[in-house]
């Protein structure tokens, strides 16, 4: 029967494989012995190798057909489904990667080929021991406790807190039978029926035209908006809750790894037991047992990094974009995909609905709430007694300071007064580190990186320099790199760890914590100095941008932002959004609890729109000020861009290969764009790599892809050259 369904192929048949080989083709094989589907995960031979791949469509019949090889095996998992097929293809061309380089994205779980591995579980035996101990007794009652469920030797050991001898002596006499079972097993079931929060009324009305999304079964995207705490995340939920009726699957995409534990809990208390999670700090065993589950539906929610956007769900309804301004969805290097759009992208193919969820959305989110393209939602108020902080500059130009200080008077009078009231604290200050220029004071050196154009930032904790742009590090020399002289090198600007010093001279008496991402080994201790800090463990807090996402530090009251001018100038053209939304979401970090909360901004500039927007809370004001700024210039998202940067380890080669390519820009200007540079780009060397950047410009609606893809095929230069196009550039590097 499945020989007469649509892509099946027969035995000896040509068929199409897509590998994850840098090809930038599919191979023809002819089909296995059996026969295989169209989207099959195959084994083919490619010279002396055996490789991965997928069926991607009928053979071409371009290649001699007495050398085409056969499939070796087709792969024990779930073909790839024809949407996920259309996924890839569409997202490659969107984001002009190479095929190879999407499948890749989309199998990236080890062992996919590997027949399913075993375990060795254990269950309540017939028999029972011939003497009864206490710790014999804890182990049968802890199968009595949970229902006869079957437990690995580890698990089993831990609950009934004794050592696995025990166990083992209890499956010797029957009264524990241990057997074999596969290790990928399905998640325990999400129950919808549980029953949520009493929602108020305008967070009930919200989940109500979610649910009647859903429900619909059609793609639709809804903006949903509302400051930190007015229970956005209570209200996507519900959405979650509908899916889970109709059946079908729900991935939420969160920004930060650090956000995703207490995510957990809450799905947790929201549906009764754990989703599947997908990020980095997932264990490769659990990786593969998702991957397997999402596609063969034993798995109803995924929580995850942007990469779980490529997981291969057999019946997707809903993806959830929290944070959805957050600009590390935006990958920078591999595939540079934006996630946020990718699961619009996504959901279109599969009739599923998105929920992007901000208190300060993207300007692309807006302008498309405006536009009607995106549904908006809007949740005015905060949840319970909270309400949003009490916004105020400090104007620094009247303050008095001594150099090399950061924290002014009026700041540290208000601290002072909070600390006093057995509250917290935040100052906040993006900038990691201690230092972010270490200075020659006898020749004016600056300690630079040997790799990129960029300068060294001294981390005194881990007592070295380091480049924040390639990673690289150094110990703290004595004497100037240039001049030799000793012991004149000179911190120069704040970091959050000089301002932690600062903090704790002025605040003697005050427990003091650091949250910055350079200075936790582990996500798991990230997260647990976020739970203790939370917790009331510090009366001060000094962060940088990490503590502006989503966690939840009920006593904390006045945020002082040390320096909210960074960010406003630059050339970047979301440089006033960022600071916007940056400014904002570290506000929504005071008073979230019952206890009402001010933020006081430190700056130069009291009467830069941004800041004014910024403290008259207005945000409508805001968006619309700046939506006609970049109309006016013709930028996203009123006009397209994209970046080419050129990069060799020669100089000279990345320029006259960016110089060929801006002089043959017929295939840009005949799809009536245009090309700027080249021009060195905004840092000019990473890691010994020197990298010129043009920058292309187009009407909206221009087909920019296609005319970028015929012009930058022109460049022929050697091996050493390297060419990355960057669609939707989010930062100008
Ligand atoms: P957001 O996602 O907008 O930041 P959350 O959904 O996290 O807001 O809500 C903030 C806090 O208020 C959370 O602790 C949440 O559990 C609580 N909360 C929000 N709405 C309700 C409600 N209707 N009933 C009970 N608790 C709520
Ligand atoms: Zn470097």
């Amino acid at each position: 029967m499945t020989r007469e369904a649509p892509g099946f192929y027969d035995h000896g048949e040509l068929v199409a494989v897509l590998t994850t080989q840098p090809l930038d083709r599919t191979l023809d094989y002819r089909a296995p012995e059996g026969g295989c589907h169209l989207g099959a995960f195959v084994e083919v031979p490619l010279g002396p190798r055996k490789v991965a791949g997928v069926v991607w469509g009928p053979g071409k019949g371009d290649f001699d057909l007495s050398k085409v090889r056969h499939v070796i095996r087709v792969l024990d998992v779930a073909p790839m489904r024809a949407e996920m097929q259309e996924f890839l293809q569409r997202a490659g061309d969107y984001t002009l990667t190479p095929m190879a380089a999407m499948l890749r994205l989309a199998t990236r779980a080890p062992g996919l080929g590997d027949p399913p591995s075993m375990r060795k579980v254990y269950r309540p035996g017939a028999a029972t021991p011939d003497r009864m101990t206490d710790a014999r007794r804890r182990v049968l009652e802890t199968f009595e406790e949970y229902g006869g469920l079957a437990f690995t030797l580890k698990e089993l050991s831990e609950h009934a807190g004794v050592s696995s001898s025990v166990v083992k002596g209890l499956v010797k006499q029957g009264a524990v039978t241990e057997e074999d079972t596969p290790r990928d097993l399905p998640y325990a079931y999400l129950d919808p029926a549980r029953p949520g929060a009493d929602l108020t009324a305008d967070q009930a009305a919200a989940a109500e035209v979610l649910r009647a999304g859903i429900r619909d079964g059609i793609y639709g995207t809804t903006l949903l908006r509302g400051v930190t705490g007015s229970g956005k995340t209570e209200v996507y939920l519900e959405a979650v809750a509908e899916c889970l009726r109709q059946g079908r699957q729900a991935l939420v995409l969160l920004p930060e790894i650090a956000l995703t534990e207490e995510f957990l809990r809450r799905i947790t208390a929201r549906f009764g037991t754990q989703p599947a999670e997908w990020h980095s700090g997932v264990t490769m065993t659990e990786r593969r047992r998702a991957w397997k589950m999402v596609g063969e539906g034993g798995c109803q929610v995924v929580v995850g990094a942007r990469s779980a956007l490529f997981l291969p769900f057999r019946d997707l309804g809903l993806i959830v974009v929290d944070e959805e301004h957050d600009s590390s969805y935006k990958q920078e290097d591999g595939v540079l995909y934006n996630a946020r759009d990718m699961a619009v992208l996504r959901a279109s193919i599969c009739d599923a609905q998105v929920v992007l969820a901000s208190a300060t959305p993207s300007l692309e989110s807006w302008t498309n709430a405006e536009a009607g393209k995106y549904r908006r939602l809007d949740l005015t108020s905060r949840f319970g007694e909270a309400v949003m902080p009490e916004l105020r500059a400090i104007d620094m130009r009247s303050e008095t300071l001594p150099s090399n200080r950061w924290i002014s008077p009026t700041l540290q009078r208000a601290a002072e007064a909070r600390i006093a009231a057995g509250e917290q604290a935040l100052f906040f200050l993006n900038r990691r580190g201690y230092a972010p220029v270490t200075i020659c004071r006898a020749c004016g050196h600056q300690i630079g990186c040997p790799d990129c154009d960029a300068r060294m930032v001294e981390h005194r904790f881990l007592k070295r320099l380091m480049c924040h742009q390639c990673g690289e590090t150094a110990p703290m020399p004595e004497a100037c790199p240039a001049c030799e002289a000793e012991g004149k090198l000179a911190a120069v600007g704040p970091g959050v760890e000089r301002l932690a010093e600062e903090a704790a001279a002025l605040f003697p008496e005050a427990r003091i914590a650091t949250l910055s991402s350079d200075m936790f080994g582990s996500a798991r201790a990230l997260k647990a100095e976020i739970a203790a800090i939370g917790a009331g463990g510090a009366d001060i807090i000094i962060g940088t941008q990490l503590v502006a996402k989503g966690h939840n530090f009920p006593l904390l009251t006045l945020v002082g932002v040390i320096d909210a001018d960074l960010g406003l100038q630059g050339s970047d053209l979301r440089a006033a959004e960022r600071t916007f939304q940056l400014m904002r979401q570290v506000a929504g970090r005071a008073g979230r609890a019952e206890k009402p909360g001010t933020a006081l901004l430190q700056t130069f500039q009291p009467e830069h729109p941004v800041i004014r927007a910024i403290l008259g809370g207005d945000e409508e004001g805001f968006w619309r000020a700046e939506a006609r700024e970049r109309e006016q210039a013709g930028v996203p998202p009123f006009g397209r861009m994209a970046g080419i940067v050129i990069s060799s380890t020669d100089p000279q080669e990345a320029f006259d290969a960016g110089n060929d390519l801006a002089r043959r820009d017929g295939p840009i200007r005949q799809a009536g764009a245009q090309v700027f540079g080249p021009a060195p780009a905004p840092i000019a060397r990473i890691r010994g790599r020197h990298r010129v950047r043009l920058l292309v410009k187009a009407p909206k609606g221009t087909a920019l892809q296609p005319a970028i893809a015929r012009w930058v095929a022109q460049v022929r230069g050697s091996a050493n050259l390297r060419l990355t196009v960057d669609i939707d550039p989010q930062s100008f590097f």
